[in-house]
């Protein structure tokens, strides 16, 4: 049998991850996990169930009465919330409103994380992103990656994204809610977002997307030669 093998993309809102990441899972044949659409779905059961967002305990009963899970049938991975496909849902303004507030909590990220856990243990090749995938839940992964991009940049992105789904943007407003979200993010005590110990950096500000998956897989695939590894997925090393 292989040794499992992840590859982690942690960085902040915008840089493009969960995008970069599904596509360089799919062109290594690994599976994908996003985890902030985790930490979305819970956000979201906050809302449906009225549960004040700072209330910790209550979102914690909240979660195990729920069933939060992610689908591999689909690609990408869709998040089920009680059975429900809730992939788009947890995009809109009132779940990113909410969501690092509720990422704060340790009793939400004690579940999450072995949940993440949870799915490493079922897939043996995995690309997991997210905020702290490299420094505190798969510290030992074969490849960990950090990706950034200045915060200009990063709102630009999004407000692209934004209107590409009909919305009306405010560039500016969008700026000022990343850096208040990476704030938050960098902020908090428990799985804060910073660059993991020993990853290797992509800084994707002037860089396509194209050449942003390019890279990738450039450096998974000589970081998994280097290991010693390789990854089954042919291509050079
Ligand atoms: O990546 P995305 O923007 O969907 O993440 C939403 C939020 O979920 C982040 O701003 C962060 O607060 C939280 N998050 C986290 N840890 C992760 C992934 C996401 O705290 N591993």
């Amino acid at each position: 049998m292989n040794p499992p093998i992840i590859v982690t993309i942690d960085g902040p809102a915008g840089t493009g991850k969960s995008s970069a990441a599904s596509e360089l899972a799919q062109r290594l044949g690994f599976d994908m996990l996003d985890t902030g659409a985790m930490y979305r779905a819970v956000a979201l059961l906050s809302i449906e169930l009225a549960i004040d967002p700072r209330d910790e305990h209550a979102l914690a009963v909240a979660m195990d009465c729920a069933r939060l899970a992610v689908d591999f049938s689909s690609r990408p991975p869709a998040i089920r919330l009680n059975s429900r496909d809730v992939h788009e849902r947890i995009r809109d303004a009132d779940v990113t409103g909410i969501v690092s507030l509720i990422a704060s909590h340790h009793e939400v990220r004690v579940r999450l994380v072995r949940a993440q856990r949870d799915v490493a243990a079922q897939h043996e090749r995995l690309v997991t992103e997210g905020r702290d995938q490299g420094s505190v839940v798969f510290p030992d992964a074969t490849v960990r990656i950090w990706l950034d991009a200045r915060p200009e940049v990063r709102a630009h992105r999004r407000s692209e994204e934004l209107r590409s789904r009909g919305e009306v943007v405010n560039e500016a407003r969008v700026l000022a809610e990343i850096i208040a979200r990476d704030a938050s993010d960098r902020g908090r005590a428990e799985g804060p977002l910073r660059k993991p110990v020993g990853a290797d950096s992509i800084d994707t500000s002037t860089l396509s997307f194209a050449t942003v998956v390019e890279e990738l897989e450039r450096l998974v695939r000589r970081r998994l030669h280097e290991s010693d590894i390789g990854c089954g997925c042919g291509g050079g090393a």
